[in-house]
């Protein structure tokens, strides 16, 4: 029988410091703390959402709690260990502010800090989304942060430091976690899709990772949801179909038909794409986002740069990239107001032809 499935950001999420994915400068500092053993008691880890942090925490709660002595590489075979990785630590609180907030236990569990750990060398309070605590809860945590018993030890998680209190603040360690980048994601996703076995287009590993957006939790939701989609292969086609992407192909055609300057082939491929299905609204997304490849290329490096994107570049001016470009980010904005996606996408077109720079009208073709 086969296993039941597990969802891939818990089955791989890092049991160690050195599984992490990124984050090098904070892992490092970690490590060199507690490999002195040199331990502050209050830690506040930052960053967006899926990048780590309370993963991080998890792995400094075994480090300090390992029945094998405190080390950056807690043996992850002690009882304590297994009990921290599975979420069944005693010593190990977790608490959810975001799901919390205001309730009274909350400053209750708190205000019990003072009672020494049941079992393990620290009793350990992992707080995510810290900034949303009540008033009252922040209070206990505070009294407990001015005079830390030594069996203490605080880590808080928040994605929006800006709204922790100031006083909460200064008596912490804290650590900025940064987006992860594109390859730090796409290298995780190649090597769970290699070790799971499961057939794969490199390509639509690229895409997912560009979804993820620096979130290796988004990038990992969005694998599971077009493996069990390709029924256990993840391909271009299908990640295409899955987020409405239009087809790069689509996106420089039509970046080709403005450079052209070619209204009536702008206005037809819009129909076309429009009776397609297609996703307007990201087609136009898709264009800005060629746009400023296009730049990159032509002012930076054109290295490594596709043929197409090349070709595209040796036709148009700086200029006009960023015009092109400026016209269609506020195109963007536009388009839920215009009477149909179609209409808004056109006018977009239409405005960038209008206000090219190179435009003489002896030039300009005509809508029949
Ligand atoms: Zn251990």
């Amino acid at each position: 029988m086969s296993e039941p499935y597990q969802v891939l950001a818990r089955k791989y999420r890092p049991h160690t410091f050195a599984e992490m994915v990124g984050q090098s400068h904070t892992t490092k500092t970690l490590i060199n703390a507690l490999d002195a053993d040199n331990l502050h008691h209050g830690f506040l880890f930052t960053g967006t959402r899926g990048v780590g942090k309370t993963t991080l925490a998890r792995i400094f709660a075994k480090s300090i709690n390992c029945e094998s002595g405190v080390s950056s590489t807690p043996c992850g075979t002690c009882p304590t260990c297994i009990e921290i990785d599975n979420g069944q630590s005693i010593d190990l609180i977790e608490l959810d502010a975001a799901s919390h907030t205001g309730v009274d236990n909350m400053r209750d569990i708190l205000e019990n800090a003072q009672y020494m750990p049941t079992k393990n060398r620290y009793k350990i309070y992992l707080i995510d989304e810290v900034h949303m605590l009540s008033k009252s809860s922040f209070n206990a945590l505070l009294k407990t942060l001015e005079e830390p018993p030594e069996h203490i030890k605080f880590l808080l998680a928040t994605t929006d430091p800006q709204k922790v209190p100031v006083t909460v603040l200064s008596r912490c360690l804290q650590f900025t976690l940064q987006k992860l980048t594109h390859e730090e994601i796409l290298g995780q996703l190649k090597f769970i899709m290699d070790t799971e076995g499961f057939k794969y287009e490199e390509l639509a590993l690229g895409q997912i990772a560009d979804f993820g957006n620096g979130s290796m939790r988004d990038a990992l939701s969005l694998l599971d949801q077009s493996i069990s989609y390709g029924n256990g292969s993840v391909m271009v086609a299908d990640i295409k179909a899955m987020l409405g992407l239009v087809a790069h192909d689509d996106i420089i055609t039509l970046a080709q038909h403005l450079i052209n300057q070619d209204a009536q082939a702008c206005i037809d491929f819009v129909k076309e794409l429009s009776h397609k299905g297609e996703n307007l609204t990201q087609a136009l997304k898709d264009l800005s986002a060629l746009f400023h490849q296009i730049s990159i290329a032509q002012i930076i490096d054109n290295s490594g740069v596709s043929d197409d994107i090349k070709a595209l570049s040796a036709q148009i001016s700086k200029q006009d990239l960023q015009l092109f470009y400026h016209i269609a980010i506020h195109g963007n904005k536009e388009l839920p107001l215009a009477p149909s996606e179609q209409i808004g996408l056109e006018m977009t077109l239409l405005r960038m032809l209008t206000f090219h720079s190179e435009s003489h009208p002896q030039k300009k073709k005509h809508l029949s």
